[in-house]
């Protein structure tokens, strides 16, 4: 396919999905200074017009099963992963002496929650591959696991060892030229280079582009898949957890974050602010599948374990899969610690085979889930809604999107761009709009989201010369 073709189908799904969050939530808004018999009719409205972006998505996501490009979508993806998994094997395994070798040292222990620690260790990996030094990370100790990371995941090198860090220099501008570096957190990282996340490498960038709707999630994913190899013994568990609990496609991910996270850091969510996304993708599925009988599944992760009893008493059509003793291990008091681990790690698993997601971006649970997700379908981009924030990485370089019409401001809190103008996207709200500021002429507030798009960030990175796929 042409690239034109896969961002254009990429774009239409997404123009339909802006037209229905706007359209719907505006309909909405109506009802309350409606009489009885307008509400009615109001209401035969917002269900038709629901019914009809829902089969206008089948109709949209029916493309790729009909334009005779899958095949390539599937070799494209598999030739590019065994690229990006060769350059990481051999940028962990240097030829030469590993003391000989210019590399980086990062501690896994930043003392947060799972998925915050893996991020953590992931732009570790990031840099590394950006600057093709070998990473040593560091786990003793280690929170969700004192023996370290290596005794759960497969050691990232079997050359570069802990005993290889003395000397290590902090981060700075010696970032080229030190023997041995040690990264700081992402938000201390000065200088800010221009290969820290959102970027992908330059030399892959446009195979990337062409290939999904979310580049640097995309190459994020393969640098996990690296990162994240199971010893064997965790793979057989995952493996057992999969058979019993007789995990099945089609089905949708949900992961329900409370407890500590409300209030400070996000919102609460009803149950029934997820289904309704559930619902929409089973509904939009039987439009692509007419003649497949629908059952209808979802994985449920949480560390809120009435959420399991809430779930299925609200919504008995479904089939729920998940463990309340999981989530159980997951609150507060018990958090840490390999139990605690091996939860969350097989709660972020079954979340990133669903086919489709529904969390809050917020948690990096979700974001992991989403991460990882990636490695198991050409484009992943579209099989996600957020209800909170929309992706980010934490303490990444500025996240921009492109005006591609302009605009004059036409409801309260809008403000005027040109197209061409660079825009700050600070979010989504998912009823049409996006809140940032206009990076060419200063202005701040809410914009239309379908007006603009993400500028992917491409930077040079090490181009990895002598492996060859
Ligand atoms: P965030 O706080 O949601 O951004 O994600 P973190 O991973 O940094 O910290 C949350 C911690 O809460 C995790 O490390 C888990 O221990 C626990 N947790 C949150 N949600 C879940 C879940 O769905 N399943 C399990 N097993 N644990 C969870």
């Amino acid at each position: 396919p042409g690239l034109e073709y896969e961002q254009l189908r990429r774009k239409i799904e997404i123009q339909a999905r802006e037209l229905s969050y706007f359209t719907l939530k505006q309909l909405e808004k109506f009802d309350a200074k409606l009489s009885e018999q307008d509400k009615e009719q109001l209401k035969n409205v917002i269900d038709r017009f629901g019914d009809q972006s829902r089969l206008l998505l089948a109709s949209i996501r029916n493309l790729t099963k009909v334009d005779g490009y899958n095949s390539w979508r599937e070799k494209e993806a598999k030739d590019l992963s065994n690229l990006i998994q060769a350059r990481l094997k051999k940028l962990q395994n240097p030829s030469s002496d590993c003391t000989q070798t210019k590399r980086l040292v990062c501690n896994i222990n930043k003392g947060c929650g799972y998925g915050c620690e893996i991020h953590h260790a992931m732009h570790c990996f990031h840099i590394a591959y950006a600057l093709g030094r070998p990473l040593i990370l560091l786990s003793e100790g280690w929170r969700y696991n004192p023996d370290g990371f290596d005794k759960i995941f497969e050691p990232l090198s079997n050359k570069c060892t802990k005993e290889m860090t003395a000397g290590s220099e902090p981060w700075g501008k010696n970032y080229e030229s030190s023997q041995v570096i040690e990264l700081p957190l992402i938000d201390n990282i000065h200088p800010r280079v221009n290969f820290l996340p959102m970027a992908i490498p330059e030399d892959l960038s446009q195979r990337l582009i062409k290939l999904t709707g979310h580049p640097f999630s995309w190459f994020t994913g393969q640098l996990m898949k690296y990162l994240l190899r199971p010893q064997t013994w965790l793979a057989e568990m995952i493996e057992k957890k999969r058979e019993q609990i007789q995990f099945d496609s089609p089905v949708v991910g949900i992961h329900v974050r409370r407890t500590d996270k409300i209030g400070s850091e996000a919102s609460y969510h009803d149950i029934s602010e997820y289904m309704k996304y559930v619902q929409e993708y089973y509904d939009i599925h039987q439009y692509q599948y007419p003649s497949v009988k629908l059952v209808k599944r979802v994985f449920i992760a949480t560390d809120d374990p009435s959420v399991f009893k809430d779930a299925r008493s609200k919504f008995p059509d479904y089939i729920f899969y998940g463990d309340a003793n999981i989530s159980q291990t997951a609150q507060l008091n018990s958090r840490y610690g390999t139990e605690s681990l091996k939860g969350v790690v097989l709660d972020i698993h079954f979340l990133s085979l669903s086919d489709y997601l529904v969390c809050t971006f917020s948690s990096q649970i979700c974001r992991v889930a989403y991460e990882i997700m990636q490695q198991r379908h050409p484009d992943a981009a579209w099989r996600i809604q957020s209800l909170d924030d929309i992706y980010y990485f934490g303490g990444q370089n500025a996240h921009d999107q492109r005006a591609f019409i302009s605009h004059r401001r036409q409801f309260s809190d809008e403000f005027d761009f040109n197209k061409g103008d660079t825009l700050g996207i600070e979010g989504n709200h998912w009823d049409g709009w996006s809140k940032g500021s206009d990076k060419n002429n200063g202005q701040h507030g809410l914009y239309p989201s379908y007006k603009a798009e993400d500028i992917v960030q491409i930077a040079s990175m090490h181009t990895y010369p002598d492996v060859t796929v």
